[in-house]
């Protein structure tokens, strides 16, 4: 006779059975996006112990119906550069799902960018977005744009001509940019200009991350940064820690990287390392910040010209080192999969206490694995780093309130989010039985919302 435990066994079984079919058939229809499949892979796995619960969610076929996008655009970017020269870029925007809000998410400008990389950032949107509470649901683009380099009129005919296509596909209730890599307000503001010149309106509430005099929000700047520290230090605090006195190691010095320093230092870490695509800089005496924003915020400069300012400090070539510096605490901030199995390994060998995801999947999956195996606090990106586009839902609340929250507001209004998605992942991961898997957490957390929503409308 078959027991409970052998009956639920069997439903387990055939779950994990279920997902890895549903994973066969995104390697199918996606092939070579293995960003995407790997994004894929980490969420479908960690909804097993949901679906089992929940078989509704299988006879609705939510999983199918997410892992497939409303709709992939991609289009003809073309711009003259500044010798007269016509070139040619790649446009992308997917629309992913808008079961509770309008499509939200960034655009990156990287060469790097292609429908892979796009697809996995705008799958992740779609749990990073519910897990911050707000009405958005799940969007990205970019493109294979190279930003380096290149004068700021180069720039501007860039984004404009963007904007030409993409003006066609988005709105305040349809669906809303915001910057990513290669992206901030500079870049926002060409685009919005044209938008709003294409629109002959101002709908403010189109793209956000814009500039403070034009309907940007005070802290949307910070917010993912400063909301990283926030998610980590609830962590921390819930296992007995802080960031008082920790050695932190911070990768990236884009917009981040610095909130993150910058938060972290004012907890009382001491940030001794960050980076940059080229290479890494170790400061024994706790990175000075002001020297990093000069350098990156306003003369666009190679990070090792931090040298030029603090000949002590130390430069070395390549990124990955800078996982082998030994520091409590590591906060990947740059950019996918910058964190392998071997830094793990190092990390750990060195006495790391926890990792914060800032950039979008930074840690790969036999990274993540490693952590958790030896009992490094793990905070997952969707969750760690939702205070951006946290704040970009609220950037969109003033604009159609046609109002302005002071910083205090809008920075108290965050601390609260950071602390609901580290609360509501927790959650998540002890009903569904991995008490302390902040991925599994977040991610079920993420879906369940997404989820009833999609049932509730009925099969579209
Ligand atoms: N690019 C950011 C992210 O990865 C922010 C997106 C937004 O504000 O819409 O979440």
């Amino acid at each position: 006779m078959k027991t409970m435990e052998d009956v639920q066994q069997t439903k387990q079984e055939n779950v994990q059975a279920y997902v890895e079919r549903i994973m066969k058939i995104i390697e199918k229809r996606n092939p070579n996006e293995v960003e995407f499949h790997q994004a894929a892979k980490e969420v479908l796995d960690s909804l097993v112990p949901v679906l089992v619960k929940h078989p509704e969610y299988i006879d609705h076929a939510i999983v199918e119906r997410m892992v497939e996008p409303d709709r992939l655009l991609t289009f003809r970017v073309p711009w003259v550069d500044d010798q007269g020269r016509v070139k040619v870029n790649r446009g992308f925007r997917v629309q992913f799902n808008n079961a509770i809000g309008p499509y939200k998410g960034g655009l990156r400008f990287h060469p790097s960018v292609n429908a892979s990389i796009i697809k996995f950032l705008g799958f992740e949107q779609i749990f990073k977005n519910s897990l911050t509470g707000q009405p958005i649901g799940g969007g990205k683009g970019g493109s294979d744009f190279d930003p380096k380099g290149k004068s700021d009129l180069e720039i501007m005919r860039f984004c404009q001509s963007f904007m030409n296509e993409l003006a066609n596909h988005i709105g305040p209730d349809v669906d809303v940019p915001a910057g990513d890599i290669g992206v901030g307000a500079r870049e926002i503001g060409y685009m919005f200009g044209q938008y709003k010149k294409l629109r002959g309106a101002y709908e403010a509430g189109v793209l956000t991350g814009k500039g403070l005099g034009y309907g940007g929000s005070l802290g949307r700047k910070e917010a993912t940064g400063y909301g990283t520290v926030y998610f980590v230090d609830e962590m921390l605090k819930d296992n007995g820690l802080s960031f008082k006195d920790k050695t932190v190691v911070v990768s990236g010095s884009g917009n981040v990287s610095i909130y993150a320093i910058e938060k972290a230092t004012e907890l009382g870490a001491k940030v001794i390392a960050c980076s940059d695509s080229s290479g890494y800089i170790y400061d024994a005496n706790g990175i000075d910040l002001e020297t990093i924003k000069q350098l990156k915020e306003v003369e666009n400069k190679r990070i090792y010209h931090y040298l030029d300012h603090h000949p002590n400090a130390l430069y070395m070539e390549g990124c990955a080192g800078i996982w082998s510096l030994p520091c409590d605490i590591a906060l990947p901030c740059a950019t996918q999969n910058e964190l392998d199995e071997q830094s793990a390994n190092m990390l750990i060998e060195n006495g790391v206490k926890a990792v914060g995801e800032g950039a979008n999947m930074p840690t790969t999956l036999d990274a993540i694995h490693t952590f958790m195996d030896n009992d490094v606090l793990f905070a997952p990106a969707k969750a760690a780093n939702a205070g951006g586009v946290a704040v970009s839902a609220l950037e969109m609340a003033q604009n159609s309130a046609r109002l302005a929250w002071t910083v205090e507001e809008v920075d108290g209004k965050l601390k609260q989010i950071m602390k609901n998605i580290y609360q509501d992942s927790v959650q998540a991961s002890e009903e569904y039985g991995v008490a302390g898997n902040l991925v599994t957490g977040a991610n079920i957390a993420g879906f369940k919302k997404v989820a009833d929503a999609m049932i509730a409308q009925g099969v579209n």
